[in-house]
């Protein structure tokens, strides 16, 4: 078990990323701690392998949202990096892509939201967690031919939260902003899609209008968010 910060290579990757959300308004955080875990793959992951379903999070690395620290599962990428024919650097960029996908969610600011507070609770469904973080690398992979390949072979081989994010692939991140405003009540994929159609049905909104008409739309309505 190690702590480290990013490699260059990584740096270049996680700049990218973020330049995304700068240039859509998003401030900065403290960027999260990274943890190498090269432990032997235990039993667990052992079982999840034999299963043949490769999601992130469960065997790839994680997002831990009270540390804000992301971890890394060195010996499962290494593995996995095997039975995909994939370059083990290149797994580890897609997952460190992934799980930053998570904390950008969670701790990127956006004017008067410092984060978004109820990350850890249960207020969101897994799909749109997986979604984000899914939607989030893809948009930087999509341009990198190796990436998008790595991305994409092991994309075949997810659970289904892992494959929301083809459903947003041409929305605007600003959707994604509007789904994090939503503290009250259950925040599902059918949220997201309504918030992408009002979205491109008001391309020349500002986006404190769009959230007004939002608002307007929804209060006491049978969504009930806001
Ligand atoms: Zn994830």
């Amino acid at each position: 078990m190690k702590v480290r910060g990013l490699y260059e290579s990584e740096m270049e990757l996680i700049s990218k990323l973020l330049y995304i959300f700068y240039a859509e308004g998003f401030g900065e955080a403290v960027r999260p701690t990274i943890i190498e875990d090269d432990n032997p793959i235990s039993a667990k992951h052992q079982e999840i392998i034999k299963s043949g379903l490769f999601d992130v999070d469960k065997l790839l690395g994680e997002y831990l949202p009270e540390q804000q620290t992301i971890k890394l599962y060195t010996e499962c990428i290494k593995n996995i990096s095997e039975v995909l024919s994939v370059n083990i650097k290149d797994l580890q960029d897609v997952v460190l892509l992934h799980e930053f996908g998570h904390w950008i969610t969670h701790k990127l600011p956006y004017g008067e939201q410092k984060e978004w507070e109820n990350y850890c609770g249960n207020k969101t469904n897994n799909d749109v967690h997986e979604g984000w973080a899914q939607l989030i690398a893809w948009r930087v992979v999509k341009d990198i031919p190796i990436l998008k390949e790595v991305f994409c072979k092991l994309n075949e081989r997810q659970s289904a939260p892992y494959k929301v994010w083809k459903q947003f692939e041409n929305s605007s991140i600003i959707t994604l902003l509007l789904l994090r405003e939503n503290d009250c009540s259950i925040a599902t994929v059918g949220h997201w899609h309504l918030f992408d159609d009002e979205i491109k049905l008001n391309q020349n909104s500002s986006y404190e209008e769009m959230k007004e008409k939002l608002r307007g739309a929804t209060l006491g309505g049978e969504l009930g968010i806001f």
